[in-house]
């Protein structure tokens, strides 16, 4: 039996842990900093630890980080995608993004724009969901990541940049909502543990309504944001099957709810698509929805998916040519508006774009050797 990964903990568990082991619970207190204030990768590292303890734990637990297969830097912006393998051999993507493109926090003074660097962290390997804009959606779902493995990425991205991060996007492989109860403990990690400020947290979702409103019941103090793409019905359940489970009067409601419950607004995220969702009837229904609670927008530039070989929709999607003069139609109804710069379009790290297919399409940039995914799982009923 592989040892108990100790990666994942939170304080209280860690002192739970110490206790059982004979331990005073000060000592899981120690842990707790030393694995994600300090980002200990060993138990030797734990110097105010007696020898026989440190000889214990690393005979008996581990600290088993993601490790990184390989990493892509973008030529263009500095976005670096990094290909980490997991102690099942699954591989995820993570992404790190400068400060000038990223996930827009619209309350950030110049400062902490300049010192920003945030990472966009995946919940899942793969995911059921099949949004029609998304390479991920192409893996189909293999399994929900561990908290262990959703914090030890945002480590791994700080031990590999030698930098703090400041700023965590769930935003990548995977619908977070869908691993809730290992996304809101990661995230409590991050906060408690990191030291990364809650409201620099945002999780993102394609719709899952019942869980917006778990957020709200639990006062979560990260942010939400719903990637939205379409106010209007039948056009957002082509795009997003997910709109067949929870509708746009469901999703609008749970994000009504969790307004009314937390007074916070939430945050809009659009890809405008040619012919597709970018008309001005499309334009106005989503004024209409966006004026119903206080939120703001994230314009998100979309790139074809062109390497994994779409079919259907997907195949057809191409970007709005009329996105910045929507931009302006938006703000002209006094909705806050930022537009995303598109990240690391060299490296396909923007969001929507993370698969492991990377390899396919750039066999000579290749490292490792990544195999395919078995699927378990390729879409969930909706
Ligand atoms: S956009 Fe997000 S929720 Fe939709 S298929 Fe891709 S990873 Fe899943």
């Amino acid at each position: 039996m592989s040892p108990t990964n100790l990666l994942g903990f939170t304080q209280q568990e860690l002192a739970d842990f110490a206790e059982n082991l004979g331990e005073s619970r000060y000592r899981g207190k120690q842990l707790f900093q030393w694995l994600y204030a300090k980002g200990a990768t060993s138990f030797a590292a734990m110097t105010d630890f007696s020898k026989d303890l440190r000889e214990r734990l690393t005979a008996e637990y581990a600290i088993d980080f993601p490790t990184l297969e390989m990493s892509h830097r973008s030529h263009q912006d500095g976005t670096t995608k990094f290909l980490l393998a997991l102690v099942d051999g699954a591989k995820i993507e993570t992404v790190l993004i400068p400060p000038r493109i990223a996930f827009q926090n619209g309350s950030a003074s110049a400062e902490e724009e300049q010192r920003r660097l945030t990472v966009c962290i995946s919940t899942q390997v793969g995911c059921p969901l099949d949004c029609k804009f998304c390479a991920t959606a192409s893996m189909g779902y293999i399994r929900n990541l561990t908290v262990g493995e959703i914090v030890g990425q945002v480590l791994r991205a700080q031990k590999t940049t030698e930098k703090n991060i400041t700023n965590v996007v769930f935003m990548g492989m995977g619908e977070p909502l869908m691993n809730y109860d290992n996304v809101m403990k990661a995230a409590d990690i991050m906060i408690t543990g990191i030291g990364i400020a809650a409201r620099r947290i945002t999780v993102s979702t394609a719709g899952w309504a019942d869980r917006i409103k778990q957020m709200a019941d639990e006062q979560r103090k990260v942010k939400l944001a719903i990637s939205l793409h379409s106010a209007n019905e039948e056009t957002r359940t082509k795009l997003m099957p997910i709109a067949k489970r929870y509708g746009l009067q469901e999703l609008i409601s749970a994000i009504e709810y969790y307004y009314d419950k937390t007074g916070k607004r939430v945050t809009y995220e659009y890809i405008f698509f040619e012919g597709v969702n970018d008309s001005s009837k499309d334009v106005g229904q989503f004024v209409a929805l966006a004026r119903r609670v206080p939120c703001k927008i994230n314009v998100i530039p979309y790139h074809s998916i062109d390497f994994v070989a779409p079919t259907g929709l997907s195949a057809d999607l191409r970007p709005s040519k009329r996105m910045e003069e929507i931009v302006e139609e938006l703000r002209t109804h006094n909705l806050t508006v930022f537009v995303r710069g598109s990240a690391g379009e060299d490296i396909d790290a923007a969001c929507g774009q993370l698969a492991v297919t990377m390899e396919q399409k750039k066999p000579t940039r290749r490292h490792g050797t990544l195999q395919p995914h078995r699927r378990t799982v390729d879409r969930i009923a909706l």
